[in-house]
């Protein structure tokens, strides 16, 4: 090699290595700029745990501050209604998990609604009976194709077929069975009369709005310690259907209609990444039984020395001797909602006779906010208390909303929804 081409061989090398650098100095400042960008896109989610963890906190600070109810009269139970298993279909959850959840969440009652199958009676092979101090229910969910769906308690073999659904109701109602319209947004059938009440609120319609991007990114960052709180991203005051059955109670001169609200806990509401071939890369359940049961019940009351037993059940769900809360929030135990005059005492679901005056009495478990509606408006008020009395001097149907504004993040959505009492 002559000298020449030796300068010229060293020359290129040196090329090459400027090159070289240059290639990794960009690489290196467009990793920087992807890392910056995707920080930026987080930073949101990242204040978002933070908001969790205030909930959370907040919620840990309402514990202590617990009152007892000053109405010895009556004893509360907390359970859930609207439960699928494997059985019905659609679900993968097997009924050794449901018992579990309801032993985890210390609840009272859990009331099936199994999908019926043509070969077999789901309300009769689901979890049934007292089991360790939960007593189950078996009771169907049932269709009509038309868009109509009822929770018949307890189940029934007899398909509604081509029967019209008011048909359907009557027959449900004359063998002594609860019946309540369930998806009340997607029921057609509105002249149909005979049913107990309308399922207000279910988490399973509420979580068909979660907004799945968002939620995943909440879950990348949350749901490792807050999973249950991740339910407050997504709640939702039940507006429309509130709208509908203050229509439906307040136009009434004579029916009662009951709300409860539904679990329809499936264990199979999820958020996923995923490759192409379907393998999950990242993803995570969001309605565990567990999680479902403790999220929201129904609370019945009944008379302090009555047992809790399927007939005392049935019946206080009946009479809408019930109420609703996202418990998820603080247990809404002992909460209470009385109406007396001169003399008698009634509870939620009762009617009462105006004479004069009527004194409407709310107990809560907390410090809340009191919203009393008659006939679907708010009419009165009551700001950080436990106990309120309202005298109202009309008819109409009262109910009330209680609100726990302590709690930032949900402070616009309730958390106990009453049955009415009906002053006529
Ligand atoms: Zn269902």
């Amino acid at each position: 090699m002559d000298v020449d081409e030796c300068l010229r061989t060293s020359s290129e090398a040196e090329r090459d290595e400027v090159k070289k650098r240059g290639c990794l100095r960009r690489f290196g400042f467009l990793f920087l700029l992807l890392s910056l960008l995707f920080l930026l896109t987080q930073a949101p989610f990242i204040l978002r745990r933070y908001q969790l963890a205030s909930l959370r906190d907040s919620i840990e600070a309402l514990k202590p501050q617990r009152a007892a109810n000053p109405d010895e009269d009556y004893r509360d139970y907390k359970g859930v209604i609207h439960v699928h298993s494997m059985l019905g279909g659609h679900s993968t959850g097997n009924l050794e998990d449901i018992f579990k959840a309801a032993r985890a969440n210390e609840l009272d009652f859990v009331v099936m609604t199994e999908h019926s199958e043509r070969f077999t009676n789901t309300s009769e092979a689901t979890i049934r009976g007292t089991h360790d101090g939960t007593l189950f229910v078996g009771g169907n969910e049932l269709s009509n194709g038309h868009g109509d769906r009822l929770l018949v308690i307890p189940g029934t073999n007899d398909s509604t077929g081509t029967t019209s659904t008011a048909e359907y109701i009557e027959r449900q109602k004359a063998s002594g069975k609860l019946v309540f319209i369930a998806y009340p947004h997607e029921f057609q059938s509105w002249s149909a009369g005979g049913y107990d009440g309308l399922e207000i609120y279910n988490i399973y319609t509420n979580a068909k709005r979660i907004n799945a991007p968002l939620m995943f990114f909440d879950g990348l960052w949350s749901y490792g310690s807050y999973a249950d709180l991740l339910f407050a991203r997504f709640y939702e005051r039940p507006a429309e259907n509130l709208k509908r059955w203050d229509k439906l109670t307040s136009s009434n001169d004579t029916r009662r209609i009951n709300a409860i609200a539904g679990n329809d806990a499936h264990a199979n509401i999820g958020v996923a990444l995923r490759t192409d071939s379907g393998d999950q890369v990242f993803g995570f359940q969001l309605d565990p039984y567990e999680r479902m049961f403790r999220i929201l019940r129904n609370h019945v009351v009944l008379e302090k020395n009555q047992p809790l037993t399927q007939d005392s059940l049935l019946e206080a769900l009946r009479a809408g001797h019930s109420y609703f809360s996202f418990d998820l929030f603080s247990d809404a135990t002992g909460f209470l909602f009385t109406a007396e005059d001169t003399d008698e005492k009634r509870i939620m679901g009762d009617e009462l006779k105006l004479d004069g005056e009527v004194r409407l009495k709310v107990y809560t478990p907390l410090r809340s906010h009191i919203k009393l509606f008659r006939n679907g408006e708010v009419a009165r008020q009551a700001h950080a208390t436990a106990a309120h009395e309202f005298v109202v001097r009309e008819r109409g149907v009262y109910r009330v909303e209680i609100y726990l504004p302590q709690l930032e993040m949900i402070k616009d959505k309730p958390w106990i929804v009453s049955n009415p009492i009906y002053v006529r």
